[in-house]
């Protein structure tokens, strides 16, 4: 790409008073890590790859699928009816919308175990972004931007409302609010609505992660003196907003950034467990790197396995148990889905003949 083409690129974004030169080259050496490509990462990972954000870093653990489509506009029916990795799906697709970016794609389940190294694997991001759909995951990313010192932008979508909000907690007790300053503690599983149980709207995706991706791009400009100071929700149906001031929110007493427990970050590697929506169960693995070339070898010749493929980042095939029929697909670091039950033992069982416990 010449010089003239690269300038003609951003010249419409610069032109907007506080961007400038200084804030546009400001943008292009620096790093946001986006947790999850769903509904909000798809959007907010398109739209900062365009404005040339430096370095991008993805991270989601699920495949496309075709209810997928309806939201996340990264991906396209081939990459359903190839079940591909929603990451590299999303690698794709940024690095032909723009190749002067870095992208990076971790096909991985942020956890406890790996979600510091993941965040940091490619040098410390200026900006933590949520597209993720549970509060798990949620607070796991609250702990990460307190202990990194780097600002956490929030989103949830479901049904016809959303919200977002920017925590900039800083370091070491200092800053601004967590999530947990004002939320001390997840939801009780099972109690929230979820997108397979209330639906969600295009829209209401896509305006939180706009919402994300313009307080992504104040950080990353340099002007993180326009950060919105409150959590701004959203019902498109009901055509109504609301907004809950953070300035005062902040809890010395909090546990995360008031007392320097990151209880996310130290809670042990999780179980099997259903994925939602799908009838399909996730497997941990036991946190170790597999050599897929390897396992794709040794099952070669394994009774009940067949017609699979190997990858660099995945191996997949059809497994037999108790005389059904599954989808194994096992990624380099030691996860995998079983297609087909929402029985954990069953997929426990699979794992532990196929990939090894
Ligand atoms: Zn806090």
């Amino acid at each position: 790409m010449s010089v003239k083409d690269q300038i003609n690129r951003y010249a419409r974004q610069e032109r907007v008073g506080y961007v400038g030169a200084e804030g546009q080259k400001r943008l292009g050496e620096s790093h946001a890590c986006i947790v999850g490509v769903g509904a909000l990462g798809c959007v907010s990972a398109d739209l900062l790859v365009r404005a040339g954000v430096g370095t991008v870093t993805i991270i989601d653990r699920d495949l496309v699928e075709m209810s997928n489509l309806h939201r996340q506009p990264l991906f396209c029916e081939a990459d359903a009816v190839a079940k591909k990795p929603k990451a590299m799906a999303a690698k794709d697709r940024l690095n032909a919308v723009n190749s002067e970016v870095a992208v990076h794609a971790h096909i991985a389940d942020f956890s406890s175990g790996n979600a510091l190294e993941l965040i940091g694997c490619n040098g410390k991001p200026d900006v933590l972004i949520d597209g993720t759909d549970n509060f798990e995951t949620r607070f796991l990313i609250n702990d990460c931007s307190v202990k990194l010192g780097v600002a956490y932008v929030y989103g949830g979508a479901i049904s016809t409302q959303g919200s977002a909000a920017v925590f900039t907690p800083g370091g070491g007790g200092e800053g601004g609010p967590c999530l947990r300053c004002i939320q001390p503690s997840p939801p009780r599983a099972g109690t929230q609505p979820t997108c397979e149980s209330a639906g969600v709207l295009a829209p209401v995706s896509s305006i939180i992660a706009s919402y994300q991706a313009a307080e992504a791009m104040k950080i990353l400009f340099g002007h993180d003196e326009r950060v919105m100071g409150s959590m701004l929700s959203f019902d498109l149906w009901e055509g109504t907003r609301s907004r809950i001031e953070l300035s005062s929110a902040k809890d010395p007493e909090c546990a995360c950034c008031g007392l320097g427990r990151f209880e996310f970050l130290e809670a042990g590697r999780g179980e099997p467990q259903a994925l939602c929506g799908q009838n399909a169960v996730q497997v941990s693995g036991g946190g170790e790197m597999i050599d897929l070339r390897r396992l794709g070898g040794a099952l070669e010749g394994v009774e009940g396995f067949g017609g699979f493929e190997v990858k660099e980042y995945m191996i997949r095939g059809m497994v037999e148990h108790g005389g059904e029929r599954f989808e194994l697909t096992c990624f380099a670091d030691g996860r995998a889905i079983v297609d087909g039950t929402v029985d954990l033992g069953v997929a426990r069982a699979i794992y532990s003949r196929y990939i090894g416990s």
